[in-house]
């Protein structure tokens, strides 16, 4: 079936006042209707520029210039006027920001922040949509949600506020949910419950997820298929179970190296990621993972791989991806 989102050979060069750079280079994915795509990288990686540039939800002050196309339920998104844009956003396309705190206005009630978006999208009279806005509060696991309409955001703490800013989210019953960084702000133990929150949701409701993350842990239980990025690029795709057992880019191994594990032997050492990505302002030769890259060969200095399939539905970048030289050094 066709992907109810696909993103071909997008790039997005971002202008400021002193400066231009292109955080995300001819990134293509899709993600079929009901499915959850995790996009992890690191920050700066691209990830977040690249879903919220085609919404046009970008910082105030910056430009955007974008290439390649982005096709939403037959519908070109980088050929709609900000009006029509606004029908979608919000509407069909859900959003949920990493912080809650600025996603939310501390100076309204929680309530009314839900109804503005339901009168906005689904014409409902006040009277219904305070009725969805509370029915919506309790699908989001926030109790008495009867007297939490009438409470500001300050009152509520942070993984509460995450659950209104998810029920505002979902509340035109959106076909994809955009979730960037759904959890960072929130201690571990609430980082849990707004994965299984966003499980449970996605279950009743049949929606679409794209999570944007930079914490591979938080994707292994509930992605379906995963986009690695690094400097902008895709480095590795295909379904998550088999990225994560058995990944095939040298990146995503640090990456997955990187993450602590609860089962580690005591005293196992913690592999952090060393070094930093490349800038992005400046032209980049060769492979942009050279300089951190464990496997690095001389010519991965000046020749830039290009992504390939390495398995019926698994794409990496990196020539040594089809050889068991990864296997072996672990
Ligand atoms: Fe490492 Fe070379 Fe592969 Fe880049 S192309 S990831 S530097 S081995």
């Amino acid at each position: 079936p066709k992907p109810l989102l696909r993103v071909e050979n997008l790039s997005v060069t971002l202008h400021t006042e002193s400066m231009s750079i292109r955080p995300v280079r001819n990134v293509s994915y899709d993600v079929h209707a009901g499915r959850t795509v995790a996009i992890v990288g690191e920050s700066g990686s691209g990830k977040t520029v690249m879903n919220m540039a085609p919404l046009g939800l970008l910082p105030a002050g910056v430009t955007s210039d974008l290439d390649g196309n982005v096709e939403f339920a037959g519908q070109n998104l980088l050929s709609l006027r900000e009006s029509e844009m606004r029908s979608v956003r919000g509407g069909k396309i859900g959003v949920v920001f990493q912080d809650p705190l600025s996603a939310l206005n501390p100076a309204r009630k929680i309530g009314y922040q839900i109804t503005e978006v339901i009168e906005h999208h689904k014409g409902l009279t006040a009277k219904s949509a305070e009725k969805l806005a509370i029915d919506l509060l309790g699908l989001v696991g926030i109790p008495d949600p009867a007297s939490k309409f009438y409470q500001y955001p300050h009152e509520l703490s942070g993984g509460m506020r995450q659950r209104v800013v998810i029920a505002s989210g979902i509340s035109a019953e959106p076909s994809l949910l955009v979730a960037d960084e759904p959890t960072t702000a929130l201690d571990v133990t609430v980082q849990a419950q707004i994965v299984c929150l966003l499980q449970d949701l996605q279950k009743r409701l049949g929606m679409a997820i794209v999570l944007v993350t930079h914490d591979i842990g938080v994707v292994s239980g509930m992605a379906d298929d995963l986009v690695v990025m690094y400097a902008g690029s895709v480095v590795e795709k295909g379904p998550a179970f088999d990225i994560l057992t058995a990944p095939k880019h040298p990146y995503t191994k640090a990456l997955l190296a990187s993450v602590p594990r609860l089962n580690a032997a005591v005293g196992s050492p913690f592999r952090g990621l060393a070094g930093l990505p490349p800038d992005l302002s400046k032209k980049l030769n060769g492979c942009a993972f050279y300089e951190r890259c464990e496997f690095a060969m001389p010519s991965c200095a000046y020749k830039r791989p290009l992504l390939q399939q390495v398995g019926p539905t698994r794409y990496a970048a990196c020539p040594l991806a089809e050889s068991a030289v990864l296997e072996v050094a672990e």
